[in-house]
C-alpha cells in the first residue's frame, strides 16, 4: 500500500522567528564568521557559510574572487576546463573555493588531476538526484584516495537516510534540496521534492548527530530565508538566484524596457543542456527554466545586505555566534499566504 507522511512539511515562507530577550545591544556584537571543523577534513575553514551555487551563471571565477574578500564560499561551476581551473588557483591561492564535479569516470579523473596539483582541496560532488548509488560510490572513492586531506560536499538529498549514508561514506558536508531552486521545475515535472525548511531541519539533525554538516541549497529569495535556513540547523546556505543578478555572474547585461537584466538558467534546463553539453539527451526532460532577473551591481552589495540581515536577526534572538542561531530560535508556524503578502 502507498504510504503517506502526514506531518506538515514546511517551507521558509511557512514560518517566522520569534524575537527573544537578548544580551546583544548592537548588530556589531553578532559574529557571523564561523570556524568550521569537519568530520573528515583535517583543516578548519573560517567563513560565513554563505555559499555561491555551482551553477554556470553564478559559480564563476569573478564571483569567487569577490567572495574571497567577503568571507563567503564559492563552488565553481563544473564546465571550466582543467587548465583554466588550475590557472585560477595558481593566481588566486585561497581557502574558500570548491571545485565541482559530476559522477562520471572522466569527471573523477579530472577532479583527481586538479586535486593532485595541491592547489585546491575542496570538492563539491553535485548531482540533481543524490539518491543514485553511484554518488555514494564516487564519494567513497574520493575519500579513500585522499583520506582526510580534502573537504567533500555531496548532494542533493532531502532525507535523513541518505544524509547519513553520504556522511558514512566520506562526505563532510551534505547538500540538501530537491526542487526548491528558483530556476527549478523538478517538482512540476516529476512530482518529487520536499519543502525546504523541513528537509533542512531533519537532515541537519541527522548530520550533526554524526559530526557531519549540511548545506541548505536553494529556495532562498531574501536575507530572511537565509536566516531561517541557519535557524533550522543549516551550517552553510547555498544561493543561486539571489546572486545571479550580480556583476560577477555570467553573461552580459540586457536592457529591456529601460530595465537592466541578466539571464539566469537552471542547470538542467534545455538552455543549459544545449549550451554546456551541446545537446539535450532524448531520455531527459528539462527540469530547469530560464529567467531574466534584475541586474544588482557588484555582488558585495547583495552580500552586505545578507550579512546585515543575519546580524540583525542574531540581535533579535540573542545569538552571538552563527552556530548559536538554532538554539536561540523558536519558529512560529504562520499562514503562508499572509506571510507572502506582508513580505512584499
Ligand atoms: P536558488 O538559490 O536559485 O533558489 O537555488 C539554487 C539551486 O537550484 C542550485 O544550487 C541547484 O541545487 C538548484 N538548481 C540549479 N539548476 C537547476 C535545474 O535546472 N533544475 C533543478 N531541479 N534544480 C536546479
Amino acid at each position: 500500500m502507498t504510504t503517506i507522511i502526514d506531518n506538515i512539511q514546511l517551507d521558509y515562507n511557512d514560518v517566522l522567528i520569534q524575537p527573544k530577550r537578548t544580551t546583544l545591544n548592537s548588530r556589531k556584537e553578532a559574529n557571523i564568521i564561523r570556524n568550521f571543523k569537519f568530520k573528515y577534513y583535517k583543516n578548519t575553514l573560517e567563513a560565513t557559510g554563505i555559499t555561491v551555487a555551482n551553477m554556470a551563471t553564478t559559480g564563476t571565477f569573478e564571483m569567487a574572487k569577490a567572495m574571497i574578500k567577503l568571507n563567503g564560499i564559492t563552488c565553481l561551476q563544473k564546465h571550466y576546463s582543467e587548465e583554466d581551473i588550475i590557472k585560477f588557483f595558481k593566481e588566486n591561492p585561497n581557502n574558500t573555493v570548491f571545485i565541482s564535479t559530476g559522477i562520471k569516470d572522466d569527471e573523477f579523473e579530472k577532479t583527481c588531476r586538479i586535486l593532485d596539483t595541491g592547489l585546491v582541496d575542496k570538492v563539491c560532488v553535485d548531482i540533481a538526484n543524490g539518491y543514485i548509488p553511484n554518488l555514494v560510490k564516487f564519494v567513497k572513492r574520493l575519500r579513500e584516495k585522499y583520506d582526510n586531506n580534502i573537504l567533500i560536499m555531496a548532494g542533493n538529498v532531502v532525507t535523513s537516510d541518505m544524509t547519513q549514508e553520504l556522511i558514512l561514506n566520506g562526505a563532510d558536508l551534505v547538500k540538501i534540496g530537491i526542487g526548491p531552486g528558483s530556476a527549478c521545475i523538478t517538482r512540476k515535472i516529476t512530482g518529487v521534492g520536499r519543502p525546504q525548511l523541513s528537509a533542512v531541519m531533519e537532515c541537519a539533525d541527522s548530520a550533526h548527530g554524526m559530526n557531519g554538516m549540511i548545506c541548505a541549497d536553494g529556495g532562498c529569495t531574501c536575507p530572511g530565508d537565509i536566516v531561517k535556513a541557519f535557524a533550522g540547523g543549516a551550517d552553510f546556505v547555498m544561493l543561486g538566484g539571489m546572486l545571479a543578478g550580480s556583476k560577477e555572474a555570467e553573461g552580459e547585461i540586457i536592457t529591456k524596457e529601460g530595465k537592466e537584466l541578466k539571464l539566469f538558467y537552471g542547470m538542467s534546463s534545455q538552455y543549459a543542456q544545449n549550451k554546456h553539453w551541446g545537446k539535450m539527451n532524448s531520455y531527459r526532460a528539462s527540469e530547469g527554466r530560464v529567467v531574466e532577473i534584475p541586474y544588482t551591481g557588484p555582488v558585495e552589495i547583495k552580500i552586505e545586505e545578507i550579512y546585515g540581515g543575519i546580524r540583525s536577526a542574531m540581535t533579535y534572538i540573542g545569538a552571538r555566534r552563527l552556530k548559536d542561531i538554532p538554539k536561540c530560535t523558536t519558529f512560529y508556524k504562520v499562514n503562508r499566504q499572509l506571510n507572502e503578502v506582508f513580505a512584499k
